[in-house]
């Protein structure tokens, strides 16, 4: 048995202090991805420090956005009103994820920061630059069905798992975190990194960085779609992933914001596909020539090829969906 430190805090200054104190301790909330790592001994924080008495559980709307809460669990984020009428792309991701069980545990904080579900970095046994710098990765050369396609390195290709992450890339959110010297914004494609040299990093939040809500900002997208395609119809992570937000007035695309998931170690932005979208039609047509557009630069690896094949399908039928 690995000992460890329980403390519950009920400020965020408190638990900011506790933390940064302490390099190897970690915050839990629902514990849904942490406990599993524990127990595995993937993860052996020296310091548990529950935050869930701290008030981050509010979810409030204005003329400027929405912000909700970094402890509101992800049932409770996918079934407010606000969220399902005018950020209907959350609100479709977030049921995507997990089980009902699981998004009544999971936080919206949790899921910004769950780690990969590469089966090598669960499995101790194995080779695994992310658990174990210098270590080596198992999937590179093992069975990397589920892995990157974009933005990968050659220490490591493992993808995040998230689909809640998808929608706030698309939706250009905000991550609101208070840390040792204040509070601080990172813009959400900012947040996650990729693997480069230093897999180990899942983000760029600082030592004793907690994340306290999520802002996104009000848009006029009239058009939203999150796709996810999966081995099983609940409760499977991503193989791809598309969230597509558009604004279209009579025909014709005035804007539009799209992201991909299961295919990097980040929200992937599909920036080149967004432009190309501008005053575009709605026609099929246009969709494929997107999709044709946002693989151009995928990279395979020996198990994963299929990945392009489908993440292209995934646009298309996103698109025509969003815009059916
Ligand atoms: Fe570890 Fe990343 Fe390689 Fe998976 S892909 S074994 S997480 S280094």
């Amino acid at each position: 048995m690995i000992n460890f430190e329980y403390i519950r805090t009920s400020s965020a200054k408190a638990a900011v202090d506790a933390k940064a104190k302490n390099a190897s301790a970690a915050f839990i909330a629902g514990g849904t991805n942490l406990v599993d790592l524990m127990k595995k001994g993937v993860t052996a924080p020296q310091r548990l420090i529950d935050i869930n008495a701290l008030p981050l559980k509010d979810i409030r709307s204005d003329a400027k956005g929405l912000s909700i809460g970094a402890l509101v669990p992800n049932s409770v984020a996918a079934e407010n009103n606000v969220v399902v009428t005018k950020y209907p792309l959350l609100a479709m991701a977030l049921n995507a994820g997990a089980s009902a069980q699981l998004r009544n545990m999971a936080t919206v904080g949790g899921n910004i920061m769950q780690r990969t579900r590469c089966p090598y970095f669960y499995d101790i046994t194995m080779p695994c630059n992310k658990r174990q710098p210098q270590s080596g990765c198992g999937a590179l050369a093992g069975y990397n069905r589920m892995h990157a396609i974009f933005g990968a390195s050659d220490k490591c290709i493992a993808v995040n798992p998230s689909d809640m992450c998808v929608a706030l890339a698309a939706l250009n959110a905000t991550v609101m975190v208070s840390g040792v010297k204040g509070e601080k914004k990172i813009p959400f494609a900012d947040f996650h990194r990729l693997p480069g040299d230093t897999p180990e990093l899942d983000n760029n939040l600082q030592a004793g960085d907690l994340i306290t809500s999520i802002h996104i900002p009000a848009n006029r997208f009239n058009k939203a779609c999150y796709l996810k395609v999966r081995d099983r119809l609940s409760y499977a992570f991503a193989l791809v992933s598309v969230a597509v937000a558009l604004e279209v007035t009579d025909g014709i695309i005035k804007s539009a914001s799209i992201a991909m998931g299961g295919v990097a170690h980040k929200p992937w932005r599909l920036t080149e596909v967004e432009k190309y979208l501008i005053g575009k039609t709605t026609a099929v047509s246009v969709f494929k020539d997107a999709a044709g557009i946002a693989l151009a630069g995928a990279k395979t690896y020996q198990h994963n090829e299929f990945k392009v094949k489908l993440g292209k399908s995934a646009i298309v039928e996103a698109l025509m969906k969003a815009t059916v």
